[in-house]
């Protein structure tokens, strides 16, 4: 794939009919790692942003930026699949290939989901960004129902491999103004970058957000590292040159994706954990992403074993901090029965 070919459909957006089913699981789910079981959402295709580890530039056949501009019709196959199973508190994002606020000025999207969400029982709608388009959701009515996420980096990795997203300045004052407007937040640090000063960097990215997102609002924080298939490597290389990320020692896990020694990831997301209990305390939900369960021990000393379980720790945080949001008291064993519905 050239530069020119991967690049170009990010300039104009498309709108498109919807055409099959687009509600679906996250794409990385994996039998060997301990996954979330979110659902997607795949409402965009293709992103204006250019991030070097994009999986879009190894993933997209079609690179046209696209959005489905029939919302009824999106909104009628989330209705009906939220119906089939009831007992389940739903995570639903429009992330899975694209980015979900960065269009908003144009296509109006995200605020038709928000009203939808606001009133249903067993669901959240997430909604995440590296972008600060928030003006147009700041008067949604949302009730809480809809989770307003960041995938946060360092200053430092912002600029020199998230091209063309929104500043680390211009975010944390996105994040301040949904804060305010009083939507739950959920923050990614994901994927975490090794560089020279990356420990004290990632330390003081926490504390700046701790200052602007209080702990009664967060929905969730995940910590992640930079992986990628192998035959990414060389695209990487291509479309960005200069960039260092494929310079560290990298090795291939279960779901044949490269990814930082283990000694490393644990390091990595010691610090996260850590600092993050020390600025928010014991309530916010902190999730590994990708990381098989002898990973949340060293890091948590807690050892969810399937992907029903940490489905099933998602909804009851939700019932026991949130209420109003999920007012079900959460069944493990039918997480654990359905956990590959
Ligand atoms: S914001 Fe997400 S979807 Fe967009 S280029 Fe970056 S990694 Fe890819």
């Amino acid at each position: 794939m050239s530069n020119t070919y991967y690049r170009d459909g990010k300039k104009t957006v498309e709108f498109v009919p919807y055409k099959g089913e687009k509600m679906d699981t996250c794409a990385t789910i994996h039998d060997e790692y301990v996954c979330c079981n979110v659902k997607v959402l795949k409402s965009v295709s293709n992103c204006p942003f250019d991030c070097s580890y994009c999986f879009l530039q190894n993933y997209l056949t079609n690179p046209q930026l696209e959005v489905v501009d029939e919302h009824e019709k999106l909104i009628q196959e989330i209705k009906s699949k939220i119906k089939a199973q009831p007992w389940r508190f739903f995570r639903i994002g429009t992330w899975e290939l694209g980015d979900s606020l960065a269009l908003e000025n144009e296509t109006g999207q995200a605020q038709k989901f928000i009203d939808y969400f606001s009133t249903v029982n067993n669901a959240v709608l997430e909604l995440k960004t590296k972008s600060d388009v928030v003006d147009p959701i700041l008067n949604c009515k949302h009730n809480q129902k809809t989770v307003v996420s960041w995938s946060m980096n360092t200053d430092y990795i912002i600029r020199t491999e998230e091209h063309k997203t929104a500043s680390l300045k211009d975010r944390m004052v996105a994040i301040k103004k949904v804060v305010d407007a009083g939507y739950l937040i959920g923050l990614h640090f994901d994927p975490m970058i090794m560089y020279d000063d990356w420990a004290n960097d990632y330390k003081d990215l926490l504390t700046q957000l701790a200052h602007i997102v209080p702990s009664n609002q967060i929905a969730w924080l995940s910590i992640g590292s930079l992986r990628f298939n192998p035959e990414q490597k060389r695209l990487i290389e291509n479309n960005f040159r200069g960039s260092k990320l494929t310079c560290q020692e990298m090795v291939k896990g279960s779901d044949n994706k490269v990814r930082y020694v283990k000694p490393l990831r644990i390091e990595m997301y010691s610090l996260m954990f850590n600092k993050m209990r020390e600025l928010w305390g014991q309530d916010p939900f902190i999730y590994l992403c990708m990381e098989r369960w002898d990973m949340w021990d060293k890091i948590m000393d807690i050892q969810p074993r399937a992907i029903g379980e940490l489905d099933y720790m998602f909804a009851d945080h939700f019932h026991r901090f949130f209420p109003s949001v999920n007012p079900q008291i959460p069944n493990l064993d039918l997480y654990m029965k359905y956990q590959s519905t």
